[in-house]
């Protein structure tokens, strides 16, 4: 596979940061995934404006221009063949020579890692087909998950607890409600209305939420954007998440309760569907 890090495309052994990188020490970075069908780039736009609002909320200086990002996206794709997959982009505080909790000085470089993930079969995926499981669990993280940083530990303890339930992922709750996923937003439908909570500084504002909501209103579907409880989801005629990895993915149980008829829904599927060929058609 070949990767780029600051301003190199390398074989992906070859790629090196250093150990005093600030993404590495303390967390101190930012990132994205763009997924990639038939070789083109879903949202690109989408994703740079969500990263360029991370890296300013930080003050990590944006490394350069959208074009510029876009260009070393496509050479990856290119590059690596990819035909249905993932472009992960993880932009750090940089390295200074030591580490100290006060930020570096100002003409510290951002570190900047690009790597392409091949998933073929992502859009004829067989999960899409049976639904996935979900536990409840407490919602520990800090609060500015809208700032999408690479603070991942209790997300990916998260995923380790629904595996050891027997389950595929994990809702977090707070305060009586679902935030989100570990690694993705959350939804119920009733009738035909779907619901999501509200954007906020509690959950990451995702890309593929927007552009979900924007089809599900444009095909007459009612939406209400506010939080929901587990009790709530349990009963509700659907759930699914919503994520660049796993676009539309029906949910069919949670905490052990079956969701409607144990089987992913109508309106999940078609969602899922449009979500699909709008998004092969807006690809670039
Ligand atoms: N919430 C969280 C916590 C996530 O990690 C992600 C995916 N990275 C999402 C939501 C979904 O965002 P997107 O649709 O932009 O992938």
């Amino acid at each position: 596979r070949t990767v780029y890090v600051n301003g190199e495309y390398l074989p992906e052994h070859e790629a090196k940061v250093s150990i005093f990188d600030r993404g590495f020490l303390m967390a101190d970075g930012v990132y994205e995934v763009t997924s990639v069908l038939g070789g083109k780039l879903i949202d690109f736009e989408g994703h740079a404006k969500r990263l360029a609002r991370s890296l300013s909320e930080l003050d990590i200086r944006k490394p350069m221009e959208d074009a510029a990002l876009l260009e070393i996206h496509r050479e990856l794709v290119a590059r690596n063949e990819i035909d249905e997959g993932m472009i992960y982009l993880q932009i750090t505080r940089g390295a200074p020579g030591d580490r100290d909790f006060v930020f570096p000085p100002e003409e510290t470089e951002p570190t900047v890692v690009l790597f392409t993930q091949s998933k073929p079969g992502l859009a004829e995926s067989p999960a899409a087909k049976t639904g996935i499981k979900v536990i409840s669990i407490p919602d520990i993280r800090w609060g500015r998950r809208d700032i999408k940083t690479v603070q991942l530990l209790y997300p990916s303890m998260g995923k380790m607890m629904a595996k050891a339930a027997g389950a595929d992922d994990a809702w977090m709750v707070e305060q009586g409600a679902v935030t989100e996923g570990t690694s993705n937003n959350a939804y119920i439908v009733k009738g035909n209305t779907i619901i999501t909570r509200q954007l906020s500084h509690e959950i990451l504002h995702g890309i593929t939420r927007a552009a979900v909501l924007r089809f599900a209103r444009e095909a007459q579907m009612k939406v209400e954007e506010r939080a929901f409880t587990i009790e709530e989801a349990q009963e509700a005629d659907e759930a699914f998440i919503t994520s660049a990895s796993t676009f539309v993915m029906p949910v069919v149980e949670i905490d052990g309760a079956q969701v409607g008829q144990g089987r992913p829904g109508p309106v999940a599927h078609r969602l899922r569907e449009i979500y699909i060929e709008e998004s092969r058609k807006a690809a670039i």
